[in-house]
């Protein structure tokens, strides 16, 4: 690095915002990823003043006394809470924007459930956290991008996106998505759909935290070679003393069922509505799976079976939409510097 962007930092450089449910990652322009944090901020319940953001406001969720609360500002693929949003958007472009005078660029991924007038406060609040300009990507483009997917090729790509509040199907083809399927069904529907299990079946009341641990150790989409278990702790329901319990894989996969026959479901759907041409590339090159929700053990196998045609897991799901906006920054740049010479040589009269 320069003599000059040292004296600057790299707070001028264009950056990308992956502002996921469950994680928000910044990619710097010619530096990569250099925040991934959680998204969960936790403020002052009587002044909103905000304690904490990021890893530190998660460990505090579920544990917070009564004047502290630990928010997900972006809970359900949706904004719950724009204040917090914004709050936290703001910290984090500030926590890597080191020069308050240079204003650089954002390309910020939002997931694709939002509406549009939340979209176009996302872009605000980038723009209130010092950005020049915002530009929203959608989710499975961006993903298709960072997973390294011929996505501006004649041919059709098909991501599966699976994040914490949502997850995303869509079919990529000459730039643009031909077909797609967003539902409200993600990680965080998993971790309930244990919580519920516990309660249910074993009168046990889990944390939301708990149950996430429970489905990274032995979480299954489909049937595992061998059984394990995991020792949780809650809260008895009948005696209202804190116990313990051992789950089994088995278990866990059953309690999973249902928010993972949902995304299968959508696949399914998206595939059933897929123009032929395209299907017969997605038959040869399979689905792509993208984010943190696609590492459940076993779901890659699960697609594979029920959809009948290949399917892998990008090389980084959880970085992988943030690496894709970050991308289409660097090509925006090259689309931008495209333009620029096109209109000079109109202007000398070469063209039209
Ligand atoms: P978002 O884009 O919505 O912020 P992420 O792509 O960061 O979501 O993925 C977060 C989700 O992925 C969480 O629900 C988390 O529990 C889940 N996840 C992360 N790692 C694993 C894993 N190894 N197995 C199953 N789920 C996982
Ligand atoms: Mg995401």
């Amino acid at each position: 690095m320069g003599f000059f962007s040292n004296l600057f930092g790299f707070g001028g450089r264009d950056m990308a915002v992956d502002l996921g449910t469950a994680n928000t990652l910044v990619y710097v322009r010619g530096r990569g990823i250099v925040l991934s944090e959680p998204s969960v901020v936790a403020v002052d319940a009587r002044t909103g003043e905000v304690h904490a953001v990021g890893v530190e406001a998660k460990r505090m969720l579920g544990r917070t006394p009564g004047t502290i609360q630990a928010i997900r500002p972006l809970k359900d693929g949706v904004i719950a809470d724009f204040d917090v949003t914004e709050e936290m958007l703001r910290h984090f472009i500030q926590r890597v924007h080191q020069n308050r005078f240079a204003h650089p660029r954002v390309v910020v991924c939002v997931p694709s459930g939002v509406t549009g007038v939340e979209k176009r406060a996302v872009e605000e609040a980038c723009l209130s956290a010092g950005a020049r300009q915002a530009y929203p990507i959608e989710e499975p483009m961006a993903a298709a991008i960072g997973a390294g997917l011929p996505v501006a090729d004649p041919t059709g790509s098909m991501v599966l996106d699976i994040g914490g509040g949502t997850s995303e199907v869509a079919v990529i083809s000459l730039g643009g998505i031909v077909v797609s399927a967003s539902i409200r069904v993600g990680g965080d529907e998993m971790d309930d759909a244990i919580v519920s299990h516990c309660k249910h079946q074993h009168k046990l009341l889990i944390g939301q935290q708990t149950a996430e641990e429970v489905k990274l150790e032995i979480g299954s989409g489909a049937d595992m070679p061998e059984t394990v278990t995991a020792e949780i702790r809650g809260r008895d329901m009948v005696t209202g003393l804190p116990k313990t319990l051992s789950l089994s894989s088995d278990e866990v996969r059953i309690a999973l069922e249902e928010p993972v026959s949902q995304i299968v479901a959508a696949v399914k759907d998206t595939l059933d509505r897929t123009p032929p041409e395209l299907a017969g590339d997605i038959m040869d090159r399979g689905i792509t799976l993208a984010s943190g929700g696609a590492l459940l053990q076993g779901m890659d196998e699960r697609l594979r079976n029920e959809c009948q045609m290949p399917c892998h897991l990008t090389e980084s799901p959880l970085t992988c939409v943030a690496v894709g906006s970050g991308r289409s920054l660097e090509e925006f740049e090259a689309i931008h510097r495209m333009n620029r010479s096109r209109s000079n040589r109109r202007r000398r009269g070469r063209l039209n």
